[in-house]
């Protein structure tokens, strides 16, 4: 099958109520087109040079979601453009965002990503320090980022119930969150997980946008 129709193959399996990010990271501008050209609009990438040059070079419709981690000092370079930061996992980079889009005269969706995994090896907040930072008086005076729900992955493991256990997790996460801070705010709305591998389970578990990347585009040569 083509990239198109693995996408569209994809997206009529989909609940009408999830979001697909197509995650496009690792391949070439061609392919995102061809995906493009087949209807799609929101892709997601985790290098900001890459980022950069893609957005540069395709249309500027495209919703692109930053889905990796990412360094302060890289903030300004995506903050013109960026619609969404994925992967907020600390108060420090929240800041930087909101002063970047500040200079941008804009407001840039952010998801704070909470840690499920059991890999030491991924990014994210726990809940206490998810709680210390939307009970901070500098989060309470930023005016240039949304915080539009929260990412997670799951452990890379055969073993569904645990997988299962990790996004059942992240739900709950998204339900206090959204009680504790978000209760009355309409775009607080996002609960982002599931990749190729377990987006079926994620769905399951009430995910709200799902990251696709290998099951569209085909495995990576890197990352
Ligand atoms: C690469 C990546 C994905 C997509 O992974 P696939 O297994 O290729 O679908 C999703 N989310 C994040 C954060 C990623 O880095």
């Amino acid at each position: 099958m083509n990239i198109a129709s693995k996408l569209l193959d994809i997206k009529s399996k989909l609940p009408l109520s999830v979001t697909l990010v197509a995650v496009s990271k690792t391949h070439p501008e061609s392919v995102v087109l061809e995906a493009y050209q087949a209807g799609h609009r929101i892709f997601g990438e985790n290098r900001v040079p890459e980022l950069c040059t893609k957005a540069a070079n395709l249309p500027n419709d495209i919703e692109w979601h930053f889905i990796g981690h990412l360094q302060t000092n890289k903030v300004k370079a995506i903050a013109p453009f960026i619609h969404t930061i994925q992967s907020v996992d600390s108060l420090h980079l929240l800041k930087e965002i909101n002063k970047e889009a500040k200079k941008c005269n804009r407001v840039i969706n952010c998801l704070l990503e909470m840690y499920v995994a059991e890999e030491e090896t991924k990014y994210g907040l726990s809940i206490e320090e998810a709680t210390e930072l939307l009970n901070s008086p500098e989060y309470a005076s930023m005016q240039n980022i949304s915080i539009t729900g929260i990412m997670g992955m799951a452990t890379y493991t055969c073993d569904e119930d645990q997988i299962r256990n990790e996004f059942k997790q992240l739900h709950n996460y998204f339900i206090e969150i959204k009680g504790k801070w978000f209760s009355s705010n309409e775009s607080f709305k996002e609960l982002s997980m599931g990749m190729s591998g377990d987006y079926n389970l994620a769905i399951e578990q009430g995910s709200t946008m799902v990251r696709i990347g290998s099951s569209i585009f085909g495995f990576r040569t890197y990352n």
